[in-house]
């Protein structure tokens, strides 16, 4: 068993999880309503935030997991980045401590490794390497040929904002609510609207290579309404559906020229990051092939696709069950 945690970003993510992938238990601090007043994550007020909540967390993890203290299990884990520094620490810090208190294997964990074996933990029969993931988060949006553990290749990355960002923005644009990430905010009110009511290009359309970009139409279409428009329900949920019509038809396109040019492609797809929990994307995602054959699509619920401790924990079983461990000294 492993202790997990995950202190990257706005929430404080604790888990414990079985080598076989059996979540033993799990205990998660949103920050959503701390960072709503500023409209994104203030770094000092996360660190803080993570501060107080991690001690119970990890208490609380350990709890659910029938276990009275980190001395009982095998190893311990924890996201060493990429992220908010001063809020990793905080991390690092109290999973160096309890590794050395009880002398237990320490794992350092990358948060996008993380996100991307989320996958051989979640979906059934767990993808086997190497797959093609696309891995859409808060700070990255990345099309990567994963070989193995440690083993990812950048085949295609963001030119401008990552795609959860772009939600956040545009989220922020319509005074959503924000706190926690504007995603989910702007895909229900999405639903309610008309993909074609606001014309917006979709990014990069005729350019042949793999990488995405998404660009500033969307806020230009905001601008341009008169007030009236600007505070009309349907005006706000065409916005929403348009963007997100157009930043998914790029997701589709990018994906589409990739199956066609990577000669040995493999045939399962997995989604991975915060904006997979998406309920459009999972929907949209699975392209067939041309020999009509779907791709096998994976990805895992969408609890499982935002920041968590599961995937901290999950990330280390993998690594272990290699052998790799890393000196308590990050
Ligand atoms: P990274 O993983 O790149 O370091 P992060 O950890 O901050 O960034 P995640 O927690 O993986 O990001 O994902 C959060 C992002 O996912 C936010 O931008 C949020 O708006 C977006 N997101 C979450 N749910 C949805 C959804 N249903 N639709 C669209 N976007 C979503
Ligand atoms: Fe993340």
């Amino acid at each position: 068993t492993v202790l997990g945690i995950e202190t990257s970003c706005d929430d404080t993510g604790v888990a414990v999880v079985r080598s076989d992938g059996e979540i033993l238990g799990e205990a998660i601090a949103s920050q959503a309503e701390l960072h709503e007043a500023w409209g994104g994550v203030v770094p000092g007020i996360a660190r803080d935030a993570h501060r107080d909540a991690l001690g119970g967390a990890v208490e609380l993890a350990l709890r659910r997991a029938g276990l009275s203290s980190a001395a009982e299990v095998d190893a311990v884990a924890v996201t060493v980045g990429p992220g908010l520094e001063i809020c990793l620490r905080v991390g690092c810090e109290e999973a160096v401590r309890l590794a050395t208190a009880h002398g237990k294997a320490f794992v350092a964990v990358h948060h996008l490794e993380a996100h991307v074996l989320m996958a051989r933990l979640a979906c059934h029969p767990p993808p086997p390497f190497p797959f093609l993931t696309l891995l859409t988060s808060g700070g990255h949006c990345q099309l990567l040929l994963t070989r193995g553990i440690g083993d990812h290749q950048v085949i295609g990355s963001t030119l401008d904002d990552a795609l959860g960002e772009a939600y956040d923005k545009v989220a922020r644009l319509l005074e959503l609510p924000v706190g926690g990430g504007g995603g989910p905010a702007l895909e229900s009110l999405a639903r309610e609207g008309d993909p074609s009511a606001t014309p917006l290009p979709v990014p990069m359309r005729n350019k042949p290579s793999f990488d995405f970009s998404l660009k500033t139409a969307v806020r230009l279409a905001v601008e341009r309404a008169s007030e009236e428009e600007r505070a009309s329900p349907a005006f706000r949920a065409g916005v929403a559906a348009s963007f997100q019509n157009a930043a998914l038809r790029h997701l589709e396109m990018r994906l589409t020229r990739a199956r066609d040019s990577l000669g040995c492609a493999p045939d399962t797809l997995v989604l991975s990051g915060g904006v997979a929990a998406n309920a459009e994307l999972r929907r949209r995602t699975p392209s067939p092939r041309d020999d009509g054959a779907p791709w096998r699509m994976v990805v895992p619920p969408p609890r499982l696709c935002t920041d968590n401790g599961v995937m901290v924990a999950w990330a280390a079983a993998e690594r272990l069950k290699l052998g790799l461990t890393d000196a308590p000294d990050v």
